[in-house]
């Protein structure tokens, strides 16, 4: 009881981790769980026919939201899931063709993960540098496309620090040179518009509980024509999903996912404007009260959701522990299980002492006026409190040292 009081008390600004399910989706999968409950599969009855109706309902759902064909979409466990199904069923079908896969340093680990495997199973993996903005040059990827070059893959929004990557001209490229175009459009579904046929992508991964929804459901977008692009599953069983995923559909989850799609369709432009606005008031209300506060990554080609700053000789821990009642993550979230310094701000050439004071403010559907203006207070404060306990800090004010507090631009 108390500790759920205290958590509607909590601001959230962490919706680029995870976010709430809104409650609209939550209506939608509730009679799933138990009404309508049967198997898809189980087609000899009524109870799996439903549930196949509804499964079918859900994915014309989430095609129309990125501009694809149902049959183009495979339901997976999450946006982890699509791009281990993407990158790997690519690479596998794809080998004696080439052996060669292209990507960027920013990515997310799901992606570069995967890829480092590949590159243990012999294929090799040319991982592009960013402009200091975060930003890669589609003339990079050109340059990077060999004869055995079979895949390019690159995110359409960094989870990070909010940056877009102009993945309409690197599609144009890699289509350009006949290799198949992935992307890791996670953060950017839900955010911006984002349509496959637009951007040419050949393979698209998202997931539900980005664009509140549930956990555990996502989707990848599989080009079915000009070219149809062919994959190997990861998981081998009851061949689901046109054989690309085995297993039992999560009728529930994929009902919510489609429910959340059909929000965001009508919801997001004027959402991504109202979200807008309240990030500017949040960067704009550090910035004039903070000194030494750095903006990481490009403020033009950026989600309006995100905000990433660097305290000067503030260490983020240290600051997110005096922010107490104020959810918001230091680089990634994934920062807990692997403390090491953030490889996108590294990517970005953040200098290292910039890195651990990082902090990402992600905003959403839930964020209000009053809490930006809470939230811009607390830093503020917190950061005035953490500074004042640093000898370092007034050393560099009365310009007796150099340091990080130094680096400007
Ligand atoms: C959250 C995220 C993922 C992983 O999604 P899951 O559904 O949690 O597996 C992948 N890529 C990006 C860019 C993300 O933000």
């Amino acid at each position: 009881m108390k500790q759920g009081k205290t958590r509607s008390k909590a601001i959230y600004l962490d919706y680029q981790a995870t976010t709430p399910v809104d409650p609209r989706v939550f209506a939608a999968m509730k009679p799933v769980f138990t009404k309508d409950f049967g198997n898809p599969a189980s087609r000899g009855h009524a109870f799996g026919a439903r549930a196949a109706e509804l499964v079918e309902a859900a994915r014309a759902k989430v095609a129309a939201f990125i501009g694809a064909k149902p049959e183009e979409i495979v339901f997976t466990s999450g946006a982890t899931e699509s791009n281990n199904l993407a990158l790997k069923g690519v690479a596998e079908i794809y080998r004696d063709k080439g052996r060669h896969i292209v990507t960027c340093a920013t990515e997310h680990k799901s992606v570069l993960d995967p890829l480092r495997r590949l590159a243990g199973w012999g294929f090799d993996v040319t991982v592009l540098g960013v402009d200091r903005e975060g930003v890669l040059a589609p003339a990079d990827v050109e340059r990077a496309i060999r004869p055995d070059t079979i895949l390019v893959s690159v995110m359409a929004a960094n989870n990070e620090i909010g940056v877009l990557q102009p993945v309409r001209e690197i599609a144009a490229v890699a289509k350009k040179r006949d290799v198949l175009f992935h992307t890791d459009a996670t953060q950017a579904v839900g955010k911006i518009p984002f349509n496959v046929a637009e951007i040419g992508a050949d393979l698209a991964s998202f997931t539900a509980h980005k664009i509140y929804g549930p956990k555990g459901v996502g989707a990848l977008y599989v080009r079915r024509e000009n070219p149809r692009v062919r994959l190997a599953p990861i998981l081998d069983g009851g061949g689901h999903e046109g054989g690309l995923r085995s297993g039992t559909l999560n009728v529930p989850g994929i009902v919510g996912f489609g429910a959340a799609c059909e929000i965001a369709a009508k919801s997001l432009k004027e959402e991504t404007v109202r979200i807008g606005r309240l990030r500017d008031r949040l960067m704009k209300g550090i910035l004039s009260r903070v000194d030494n506060v750095h903006v990481n990554g490009s403020t033009r080609a950026r989600l309006a959701h995100n905000l990433n700053m660097s305290f000067g000789w503030v260490e983020s821990e240290s600051l997110i522990k005096r922010l107490e009642g104020i959810a918001v993550s230091a680089a990634a979230a994934c920062a807990t299980a692997n403390p090491e310094p953030s490889h996108v701000l590294k990517a970005l050439g953040v200098p290292e002492d910039f890195i651990h004071t990082a902090v990402r403010f992600s905003l959403g559907r839930f964020t209000t006026p009053k809490e930006i203006d809470t939230v811009i207070a607390r830093v503020a404060a917190a950061v005035k409190a953490v500074r004042g306990l640093s000898p370092l800090y007034a050393m560099a004010k009365r310009g007796e040292i150099e340091g990080a507090v130094q680096w400007k631009d």
